[in-house]
């Protein structure tokens, strides 16, 4: 491994774990990035957030509230592309938007963080999406391999700490997807969460320095799953077996009946969110 590339890449985490900053290993984050290096700061012409620039966000994501989550995405689109882009985690929201955009941006590029975790039943999605709709969405993948990675922390990080295993294996792939980027859209709902609840549908990302488009923000399940039903949406198929949320696979358990949707996500810890939404 090149120890300073590494760390040339890195970013500093947003105090996901306090375990982030103490006893730091090789692996860990050691460089202090500056958010001039980070999302839209970063893109040519940068997208600054300025007064005006959150005035038109706030004055939009009001305009937008009674919108649907088509035109929340042809005005992201309209207003951002090419500098527009959406992660998935190929979950039935972002199936979801990505049916909507094959419709109204199909050359939207979209991106998958490929932590080396991830259930097999949810990498043959993004086969299913190129099948489908001919759209090709990019695996972003850590540096290190997930043997690489277990190798030099003496084992699986998120069987210890988890956030920290999000930011390696996640965050920073997205902190670096985002550079360049001006805005991005993202799957979340606002019932699915306390913090999500409070999402408006264009905002400021200071995590990630851009802007965060949320066109289902509004939606239940049930619509959700109403279009997917009504267009044959490709779908991951652990949800009829139990799996309304999936994340990836030590991480994930089926949920038993009565339980909250997220519930079966890092089952035995606090964590809730891996940190894209919070
Ligand atoms: S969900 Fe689990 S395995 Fe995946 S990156 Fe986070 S901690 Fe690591």
């Amino acid at each position: 491994m090149n120890a300073s590339r590494l760390n040339m890449k890195k970013l500093k985490p947003d105090g996901d774990s306090p375990s982030q900053t103490q006893g730091i290993s090789p692996l860990q984050v050691v460089s202090i990035d500056t958010d001039r290096n980070r999302g839209a700061l970063a893109a040519s012409p940068p997208l600054e957030p300025t007064e005006a620039l959150l005035a038109e966000l706030k004055r939009e994501s009001e305009r937008l509230e009674s919108a649907s989550p088509q035109e929340i995405l042809s005005w992201a689109v309209e207003r951002f592309a090419p500098k527009f882009t959406m992660a998935t985690a190929f979950g039935p929201e972002g199936m979801t938007i990505i049916h909507m955009l094959s419709e109204i941006a199909p050359k939207t590029p979209i991106f998958n963080l490929d932590t080396g975790y991830q259930f097999d039943e949810t990498l043959r999605l993004r086969e299913q999406v190129n099948e489908r709709y001919g759209i090709e969405v990019e695996l972003k993948k850590p540096e290190l391999s997930v043997e690489e990675y277990e190798r030099v922390n003496g084992g699986p990080v998120y069987a210890t700490d988890p956030n920290r295993c999000c930011f390696d294996r996640k965050l920073s792939l997205l902190h670096e997807a985002a550079r360049g980027q001006h805005a991005w859209a993202s799957a979340i709902r606002r019932d699915q969460s306390e913090d999500r609840a409070k999402a408006p549908i264009v905002g400021w990302d200071r995590k990630f320095q851009l802007v965060k488009v949320s066109p289902l923000a509004n939606w239940t399940k049930r619509e959700v799953w109403s279009l997917i039903t009504s267009k044959n949406i490709p779908y991951n198929p652990l949800h009829d077996q139990g799996f309304p949320s999936v994340g990836c696979r030590p991480c994930t358990r089926a949920v038993l009946p009565g339980e909250d949707e997220r519930a079966g996500r890092w089952s035995g810890f606090k964590k809730t969110e891996c940190g894209l939404h919070n």
